[in-house]
Formats: C-alpha cells, structure tokens, sequence
C-alpha cells in the first residue's frame, strides 16, 4: 500500500504523506511488539533489553529519499527518536520522537551522514542499539540527545522481553518473517492487519517462530526454508513449525491483553487456498479457533495461561 506509493510519489507532498505513513506504521509496529514482549518474559528463557524507542537515521533510506526525510522529520545527520511505544522505556525516562540521540553515558554518537550515494543500510542504527543495550548491562543509561537545539539528558532503563527485534520491511513482501532473533513485517502485511489486536495476531506468530528456535530446528534437520520444490518430509517439517508458531502465537497474544476472537477469522482471511506447508483458510480457522477456545477455558477456570509446548532452553 505505502511501498508503491513512495515508489511512485512524484510530488514532494506525496513523499511526505507517505514518509509520515510509514513512521506511524513503524510506531504502531513497535509498540505492539513491546506490549506482546516485555508480558511474556518469563516464558523466554533468551530475554534482551526492550527501550520502547524506533531509532532511525538518514543512511537507511535510499539516497532518492534523504532530501524529504531530512525535511519532514527534522532528521540531522545522526541518529534520533522516529518514535516512542507510548507507556515503554523510553516515554518513561521523557524521551520524545525527534530526539536527535548525541551521546550514551557521556560518549559522543557518531554523526556522520551518509556518503553521497551510499546504499540504504542499518549499520548506524545498529551501531546504537548495540551501545544502548551493552550499556543497560551495568544500570541506567544516560542518554543525551538534542531537542530543538537543547541538550537533554535522562536516564534510561529498558524493560526486560522475550529476544526479538522487530523491523517494518518496506520492501513489498506479503509475509512477516522471522529469522531468529529480527521480526520482518512488512508493509502489505501490516496494512492488512485492520487494528492492533490482528497485528499482534501476526507479530506474534513470528514471535513464536523466534522463541521455538524454529530456523536452528529446521536447519540441524537439513531443510531446505527457501527451496521452491519441498520433498514431502521436508514440507511437513515446516508444516509443523506453523502450526506450532499459531499455537504459542496465541498464548503470547492473550498474555499481553490482546483480543484473540479475532485471529480464527484473520488467519482465515490471510491464508489461501493452502499447500504442503501451511494449512488453508478454512483449516486454519478452524485449527486457531479450538486454540482460542482452549486459552478461554482455562481462564474461565482461573488458571495462568501456560501454552501446551515445550519452550526449548538454550
Ligand atoms: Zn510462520
């Protein structure tokens, strides 16, 4: 929806339109994400710091584009605050989107804007994801960033989640993939997502993958993830991956407060006709709905939703 027509704004208020599309679609992204985290913690054994923060910079967007990012979102050459999970880390310290991020216990972030020309990248995003989550190994970090021309510094202290990161892929990808630790959802799968709770349906799911250590299982059993041609055993390897990435999926939805009536119809509407790997709407619904019924029961009976599988330890 939003890919294309950045692709095709022609007028500056298009690209504008379109880049103030993307950064709510990235804010509502992360915020899901950190909710559905940070409520299952003790399910995972593999936990990482969760600020409540998007950080962004001019190098990870296409050159074509840096002229209308700088104007719209007041972006210096280093990084700043794209948005802020209302209620998370960050809103708590009083970090606000547009916070141009200069310094992490005292120590200068690099700058330097991108070279002419240089491809779309994350490194210095990364680079500051990094800094901020090795120094949150020792207790509060003090960030100090530039708002409107004023330094500020607060004291930052992540919340603890399930390990996961998670990226709007502006790229046009259908599916949200889940690589191990990076959640990729992209922009068609986002707008396909009619309100929170569905998004959380899908965000979940790959969650879930993550937790499961769905990519190590398939690769110590030889399976081929990306082949277009699957060998029967192979397809039913990933088969059983999804079916369980629905399963967990939906524990991790109802624990972090979202509304899980809506995934049997959501899954239904998402899934075609079905192949050897991933069941068809009819049967997915069918399958997430005595799941959602399950979750239902034992909470009528009062008891703490524990998923019916094994998590496995690193
Ligand atoms: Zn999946």
């Amino acid at each position: 929806m939003l890919a294309p027509l950045l692709l095709a704004a022609g007028r500056s208020d298009d690209t504008d339109f379109a880049l103030t599309a993307l950064r709510a679609e990235d804010a509502r992204i992360a915020t899901v994400a950190y909710r559905i985290a940070v409520a299952n913690r003790d399910l995972c054994p593999l936990k990482s710091p969760w600020f409540g923060a998007v950080v962004h910079e001019l190098r990870q967007y296409a050159p074509r584009y840096r002229p209308a990012v700088t104007r719209v979102f007041d972006l210096g050459p280093g990084p700043a605050l794209a948005a802020v999970v209302p209620g998370g880390a960050a809103d708590r310290a009083g970090a606000q989107v547009g916070d141009r991020i200069t310094a992490i216990n005292g120590i200068r972030v690099d700058a330097t804007p991108p070279g002419k020309g240089e491809k779309a990248n994350y490194s210095g995003v990364e680079r500051v994801l990094a800094r901020l989550a090795n120094a949150s190994r020792v207790g509060p970090v003090a960030v100090t960033v530039e708002r409107a021309g004023t330094p500020v510094t607060y004291d930052l202290v992540p919340d603890r989640g399930c390990r996961s990161q998670v990226q709007l892929e502006t790229s046009d990808t259908l599916n949200a993939g889940a690589d191990g630790t990076m959640i990729s959802i992209g922009l068609e799968a986002a707008a396909a997502a009619q309100n929170d709770d569905e998004l959380a349906i899908s965000i979940a799911h790959e969650m879930a993958h993550n937790i499961l250590a769905h990519r190590d299982r398939l690769d110590r059993a030889g399976v081929e993830r990306d082949a277009k041609v699957r060998n029967p055993q192979d397809a039913l390897e990933i088969r059983k991956t999804e079916d369980e990435a629905d399963l967990l999926g939906l524990y991790l939805v109802a624990q972090a407060g979202y509304d899980i009536d809506v995934a049997p119809p959501y899954w239904e509407r998402l899934s075609g006709a079905g192949d050897a790997t991933h069941a068809g709407g009819t049967e997915r619904r069918a399958m997430t709905q005595r799941i959602v019924d399950e979750i239902k029961a034992s909470r009528a009976r009062g008891e703490p939703l524990t998923p019916p599988i094994a998590i496995p330890q690193p």
